[in-house]
């Protein structure tokens, strides 16, 4: 597959997760044994929408390209390969790519009993083009 980078780039996002993305993203489960972990894949200025990880959080581990993570109430700060990002239950929340990069991420759902997302509002033009 042409965009492989490190892990497969996977298929273009399902739509039951891709109306919750501004943009087009792609998706490798790379493993749901005991903890799941996807391969995501940003297109230039692609973010999902604001969204909270409820009892479980989720790590990001950053492989290819640049782009944001964003919680509620604080700036962006600009992800690139080998950033980690911990996200608590709980916390508001999107992450995406740059306007001008590709972005890719594993996203490790951390296990808890009863976990589940819940998906909020888009990140608006307004909002997004502030970033650099
Ligand atoms: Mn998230």
């Amino acid at each position: 597959m042409e965009s492989d980078v490190l892990f497969k780039k996977g298929e273009p996002m399902p739509e039951t997760f891709a109306k919750y993305f501004t943009g087009n993203a792609f998706l490798e489960m790379l493993t749901t044994d005991g903890v799941s972990i996807g391969n995501v894949t940003f297109e230039p200025s692609c973010r999902n929408n604001w969204h909270i990880h409820h009892k479980g959080g989720q790590i990001l581990l950053v492989t290819n390209g640049r782009g944001w993570y964003q919680a509620e109430g604080e700036p962006a700060r600009e992800l690139k390969p080998g950033d980690v990002v911990n996200i608590p239950p709980e916390v508001k929340h999107w992450h995406g790519a740059a306007k001008d990069s590709l972005f890719t991420h594993l996203a490790v759902e951390v296990p808890a009993e009863g976990s589940s997302n819940e998906w909020l509002e888009p990140v608006t033009d307004e909002e997004y083009n502030k970033l650099p």
